[in-house]
């Protein structure tokens, strides 16, 4: 007789998600942890950068204070105070995920899970942690405890990802640090090069900036944010290049040197460079967290990449055995993670469940931030849709002009037949909550005619979902028609 109904390997936002859910549809669980509760999302990344970016942001709008008519000297901030407000919140809202745990009656084990077969694991202390080295890792068992088994009738692997290397030489020097490390930082690097460019560098890249650092990203495709629409790439590009970050696009890093106490970064694109450096910050990607899970006892395979392959239904080429998060490549987002952990328990405890990436929403927390929802308007067209794009700027509405944030715009990709929306891409301020309009836009298969019918409150910036549709339908109301 299994021990538990279900047994969860991690627990981030896919873990502790399916864990709740599983719990209140009945079933006796278990979760394995070998860190802390909240994985990647709550430790080291969602939350705790978006707390540290919000610091930059209440300088940025003080520095710029006199332009509200409001004066604000000597600004200055305490990076070590930043620091602390952003654990002060992690510890509260992972201590808040252990909590409603044990509030729904989920067995928390701490230590490493290894498969022995399909549904056993051997838990072990891990030793001490790459991560925290700010005291005990939560998940590390008892001085001298001994190895456990546990088995369970089914099991979900929630282990996440950890940040891709560099392949390049001098990628091990000491000040040359992952997403993961650069938490570790404890002063503004006078200068920063960010290798890589989509939203965790570009995060940290407009974060430093904003602090002070001399900043460099170096991005191998030809704009940043490459897996955003390229329109929205290139604003952000223009933006930051206004802010004094250097943006250098196609060009690869091809090593790093140590020089005295500075960093020499290697940069091949149309011309080489080197880039003097006091931290290189490496941002190319995650890779699945699968090393000592030995999933071939379990017998389960992985693509390629060492994502591990599931279905609709979150189960994996080994029977009773799920896979969910980022872990599976599908799209690393924490979001995604807790859907698919939801999906996963309902298909455990007998409901008839199943996931769609169709209308799945994605932020990157720069300023301007980014928010997309769906295909972007090459994505459309490669898939053989004909389009039609509405855009709509900022600048042309009243409430951001009140908030003095006018950069930027909303681009509509829709069908060019029944006007059905197929992308969202924003780029400007608060992208990130507005964007939940496109995501049930595109769930929904709204049209363009129905967003433009919606009533939208006015003065606000929920109006640019509307007003880009206006224009996609050629009858816009704030800005002139394209011609007479
Ligand atoms: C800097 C940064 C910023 C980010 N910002 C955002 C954002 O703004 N929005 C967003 O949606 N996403 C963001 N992400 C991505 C997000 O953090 C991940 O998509 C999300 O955490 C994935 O959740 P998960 O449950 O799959 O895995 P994780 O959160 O990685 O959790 C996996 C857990 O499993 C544990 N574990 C692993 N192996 C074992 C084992 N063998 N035994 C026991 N425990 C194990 C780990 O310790 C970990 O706690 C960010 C990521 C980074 C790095």
């Amino acid at each position: 007789m299994p021990e538990f109904d279900l047994l969860i390997i991690g627990g981030g936002p896919g873990g502790y998600v399916a864990a709740i859910r599983a719990a209140q549809r009945g079933l006796h669980v278990a979760v394995v942890e070998k860190e802390r509760p909240g994985g990647v999302c709550l430790n080291w990344g969602c939350i705790p950068t978006k707390a540290m970016l919000r610091s930059a942001e209440v300088f940025e709008t003080l520095s710029a204070a006199s332009q509200f008519g409001v004066y604000a000297d000597n600004v200055r901030f305490d990076f070590a105070a930043v620091r602390r407000r952003k654990d002060g919140i992690v510890a509260e809202l992972t201590g808040g995920v252990a909590g409603l745990l044990k509030a729904n009656g989920v067995t928390v084990i701490e230590g490493h899970a290894r498969f022995t077969g399909p549904t056993t694991v051997e838990i072990f202390d891990p030793g001490p942690s790459p991560v925290f080295t700010d005291g005990p890792r939560y998940g590390a068992a008892p001085a001298g405890a001994s190895t456990r088994t546990v088995t369970a009738t089914d099991v979900i692997v929630a282990t996440g990802s950890v940040p891709a290397l560099l392949p390049v030489p001098g990628a091990d020097l000491p000040g040359v640090i992952t997403s993961d490390g650069a938490f570790g930082v404890t002063e503004v690097p006078a200068r920063l090069v960010v290798i890589g460019g989509s939203a965790v560098g570009a995060e940290w890249a407009g974060l430093f900036a904003t602090f002070g650092a001399d900043v460099t990203v170096v991005e191998m495709q030809d704009r940043l944010v490459p897996l955003e629409d390229k329109e929205i790439g290139a604003a952000l590009g223009r933006s930051f290049t206004q802010r004094g970050i250097s943006v250098l696009t196609g060009c690869t890093v091809t090593g790093i040197e140590q020089s005295g106490d500075a960093l020499t970064v290697e940069v091949d694109g149309a011309t080489t460079r080197t880039i003097q450096a006091d931290v290189v910050l490496v941002g190319v990607g995650r890779r699945p967290n699968t090393a000592d899970l030995d999933l071939k006892y379990a017998g389960i395979d992985t693509d390629a990449r060492g994502f591990i392959l599931v279905d609709e239904r979150l189960r994996t080429t080994a029977e009773h055995v799920y896979a969910i998060g980022d872990v599976t490549g599908k799209a690393l987002l924490a979001h995604v993670a807790s859907h698919q952990g939801i999906t996963a328990a309902d298909v455990i405890a007998g409901h008839d469940a199943g996931i769609d990436y169709t209308a799945i929403p994605a932020a990157t927390f720069t300023h301007p931030e980014i928010a997309s929802v769906g295909l972007t308007e090459d994505a459309a067209r490669a898939g053989g849709h004909e389009v039609i794009t509405a855009k709509f700027p900022f600048a042309a509405l009243g409430r951001a002009k009140a908030l003095g944030d006018t950069e930027g715009f909303c681009k509509i990709v829709a069908g060019a037949r029944h006007r059905e929306v197929l992308g969202v891409h924003i780029i400007g301020p608060s992208a990130s909550d507005l964007i939940a309009e496109g995501a049930l836009a595109i769930s929904l298969e709204a049209t363009l005619d129905e967003l433009a019918d919606t009533i939208h409150a006015h003065p606000t910036l929920g109006e640019i979902g509307m007003e880009a549709a206006l224009t996609g339908l050629g009858l816009p109301i704030h800005t002139a028609p394209r011609s007479r």
